[in-house]
């Protein structure tokens, strides 16, 4: 026990908000990166396209204006090469179909020499070539196309062009998407860094509360504001603590009627054994003493039995549902306090109009009626009649307990089904009350699906409603 306590102590939460924000920081950090991608390989994408048409175009012109010649040599090839306007290429380069050079702008490659690249050997397959690369800020575009004299391969036309322009557009296109990319992630952590912080003060408020309430504060209430599912949560705590609150209010008014409730007859015992001890009193007043102590022992004993009955019907479970029907446990009731009623002068009468099945727990039926028929014989008067109704009203069983006893007033009725609360409290001591019976007859027809309800008139009698819906056969078939 100790070491599950201990690892309890030492046990560590994660927190859920730093999580939550790092992964979407992480998330967003992605989504960021591959725009970032995305929109620098469309935009080289577009330029690309744009530039391969240009340069193939201007690369086709010079292999057209070439081809006009009879035949491919270094000096027709430079004659035309001066021939051509506006060509506005960083170099070109004519070859024969060998790769060797017949004019270059450039100047690099003497004529006759062999310049045998990638691009010249393709298109000396007869192939359009178009290449690119980007390096410090300048893209550099190459271009090649065969030359046909007379409909016959008779070399290439390589042209090559090196754009700083366009490469720092490029440039200035990535960095700018960088720039916004940067700029977002860091909105991106602020704005999380601020929502995580107000989400988990607003969730350790929550938590500081219930430490609190923990520690026997029902009273602390959480104040969060706002109107988010968090606030929900707090209202729904604050609701949960106020049941709470009323409960244990409830559970100690109990615990200190109950103790007064039981230290009054012991007090009456201590105080009649102290008498006989302490004064010379003849044997009959003795008696009389004793069978004082003999009372309010037996009051004792029927208050701790009342007690231990509204402690399980406070704690039952809805086990021993049983359909009956009424009358057979009102008979059992009758023949238990035939004596009382005998004793009391009151007349019992029976009227079962109907008794229709119902589905209660046997045993707290006949503490209810026992209750109520003990009542309506203890609060009647010499010669009175205490009469029980069964009948059905519409899908429901009702039994009324009628009495023609001393009523009870109008302003303790709605007080009657509370714990300990007697409305004459002499003569529902003398009559054995312990102001219990009608609460645990509460609790009873209500974990049964009943009501009851109570009419009465002081000086003339009461009368005692249960309805318990009557259980429909068919319906459970
Ligand atoms: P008790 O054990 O004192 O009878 P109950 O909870 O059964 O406690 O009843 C509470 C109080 O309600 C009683 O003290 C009594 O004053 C009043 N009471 C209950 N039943 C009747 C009745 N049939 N007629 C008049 N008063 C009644």
């Amino acid at each position: 026990m100790a070491i599950i306590s201990a690892n309890k102590n030492l046990k560590r939460y994660g927190n859920t908000h730093i999580r939550y924000s790092i992964i979407y920081v992480v998330i967003t950090f992605f989504v960021l990166l591959f725009l970032n991608i995305y929109s620098a390989k469309t935009s080289q994408k577009l330029f690309y396209n744009s530039k391969e048409i240009s340069m193939l175009e201007k690369c086709l012109n010079a292999s057209e204006a070439i081809s006009q010649a009879d035949i491919l040599n270094p000096a027709t090839a430079a004659d035309t090469v001066s021939g051509m306007k506006n060509l506005s290429v960083s170099r070109l380069v004519v070859t024969d179909v060998y790769g060797k050079v017949m004019h270059d702008t450039g100047a690099e490659i003497y004529p006759g020499n062999f310049l045998l690249l990638p691009e010249i050997l393709n298109a000396l397959k007869e192939n359009d070539v178009f290449s690119w690369y980007y390096h410090a800020g300048t893209m550099y575009s190459k271009a090649a196309a065969p030359v046909y004299i007379n409909g016959q391969l008779a070399g290439c036309v390589y042209i090559t062009e090196s754009d700083p322009e366009q490469g720092a557009l490029i440039q200035t296109l990535q960095r700018n998407v960088l720039w916004i990319t940067i700029i977002l992630e860091c909105f991106v952590i602020v704005f999380s860094i601020v929502f995580a912080t107000g989400f988990s003060t607003r969730v350790r408020k929550i938590l500081s509360s219930i430490r609190v309430i923990r520690s026997g504060d029902y009273s602390y209430k959480v104040s969060l504001g706002g109107s988010d599912e968090l606030t929900q949560l707090a209202d729904e705590f604050n609701d949960l603590t106020e049941k709470l609150q009323a409960s244990e209010e409830q559970r100690r008014q109990f615990v200190s009627d109950a103790s007064h409730e039981l230290k009054t007859p012991l007090a009456s015992i201590k105080l009649l054994s102290d008498s006989i001890l302490q004064n010379q009193m003849d044997p009959d007043t003795v008696r009389e003493f004793v069978e004082d102590i003999g009372d309010e022992a037996e009051r004792l004993n029927r208050m701790s039995t009342k007690l231990l009955s509204l402690s399980r019907a406070e704690s039952a479970h809805d086990s021993n549902f049983e359909i009956v029907t009424i009358s057979p446990t009102l008979e059992r009731v009758s023949r238990m306090l035939y004596a009382l009623a005998e004793k009391n002068n009151i007349q019992i009468i029976q009227k079962i109009y109907q008794d229709s099945p119902i589905l209660i727990q046997e045993d707290d039926l006949y503490q209810i009626l026992f209750n109520l028929v003990e009542n309506g014989i203890k609060y009647n008067t010499a010669g009175g009649k205490l009469t029980v109704q069964i009948q059905k009203v519409d899908d429901n069983a009702v039994v009324q307990v009628i009495d023609t006893g001393v009523g009870i007033p109008e302003e303790s009725v709605p007080h009657i089904f509370e714990r300990f609360y007697r409305v004459d409290k002499a003569r529902s001591r003398k009559s054995g009350g312990s102001g219990l019976g009608l609460s645990i007859v509460k609790d009873m027809v209500q974990r049964n699906n009943g009501t009851i309800t109570v009419e009465s008139t002081l000086g003339k009698g009461t009368a005692f409603t249960l309805i318990f819906p009557v259980f429909d056969t068919e319906e459970f078939l």
